[in-house]
């Protein structure tokens, strides 16, 4: 008798986002892929991670979403950037995998983080599973690069606890070298947050050559300032870790000969920060 092979669903736990994943959900048909954006019953994940304290406060549960539009030249995970990348999974797959962690959570005063890619590529999905993470009685926080904001209603909105917004440049020539997009929508996200005294942490990642020139930051740092809901300020110095991938995804990668930023770069633009009263980490 012969027998079809089967093929495994991936797992949608994994070691570290750090890990290559691609074209997980490339044979779905068109069909079921647009279904699935509109209405949120499934999502594409590049995985599930535990034990980050990086993103939000305490101990996060983070979902890695796929699809993003920016393209930065420093991006670590290029194999989110494809929707279908990513592992298709329905909403309540995605919630009960959720629910094993949630005692844990609780204990450690953790939460769930949605990051990406750019989870509002899939909004539908992104407010369902954020919501169900609330009802569970667990903190969310949204990471996002902004550019997609409007796609929430400000109820969807309001019951996120935390958004950690990436704001990759200030200076609109600088932003379009770095992402490829203007920065203007990601700013006006930023007010918007600021008018509904969302919570908010801003992640700069600092690029030599890119992000790093002084006007930029201080033009960044400014802005957060003036918004009046920033809690703290991540500075995330450039690294390679992700080089590897855009080698193997046959991706023209600009940032080959960049070396991280020197510490004292690192500790001139969180001074920039801080002269503006803002915490940094
Ligand atoms: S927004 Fe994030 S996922 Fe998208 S290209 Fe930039 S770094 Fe990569």
């Amino acid at each position: 008798m012969n027998t079809v092979p089967h093929r495994q669903p991936p797992p949608l736990e994994a070691k570290s986002p750090f890990e290559l994943r691609v074209n997980l959900g490339g044979d779905l048909p068109e069909s079921d892929v647009r279904t699935a954006l509109a209405t949120g019953d499934m999502g594409f994940l590049h995985s599930f991670t535990t034990g980050s304290t990086v993103d939000g406060p305490g101990v996060r549960v983070v979902a890695w979403t796929t699809g993003c539009q920016f393209r930065c030249v420093y991006c670590h995970n290029p194999g989110t950037w494809t929707l279908t990348n990513g592992v298709p999974v329905t909403i309540d797959r995605a919630v009960q995998q959720l629910k094993k962690y949630r005692h844990g959570l609780k204990a450690m005063a953790g939460g769930f983080t949605l990051s990406g890619g750019e989870p509002l590529m899939q909004d539908r999905f992104a407010v369902k599973l954020l919501r169900a993470a609330g009802e569970l009685g667990i903190h969310t926080a949204l990471d996002t690069n902004g550019s997609l904001g409007e796609r929430l209603a400000d109820s969807e909105l309001d019951e996120i606890k935390l958004v950690l917004l990436d704001i990759k440049s200030y200076d609109p020539e600088t932003h379009r070298r770095v992402t490829g997009t203007e920065v203007e929508p990601v700013l006006e996200f930023a007010r918007r947050l600021a008018s509904r005294k969302k919570p908010m942490w801003v992640r700069f990642v600092l690029v030599p050559g890119y992000s790093d020139d002084h006007d930029n930051v201080e033009g960044v740092a400014r802005f957060a300032a003036s918004l009046g809901n920033v809690e703290r300020v991540d500075v995330l110095p450039f690294h390679q870790m992700g080089r590897f991938k855009w080698k193997q995804l046959k991706l023209d990668y600009v940032l080959n000969e960049v070396s991280p930023p020197p510490t004292a770069t690192v500790e001139r633009v969180c001074s920039q920060f801080r002269a503006q009263g803002l915490v940094t980490y």
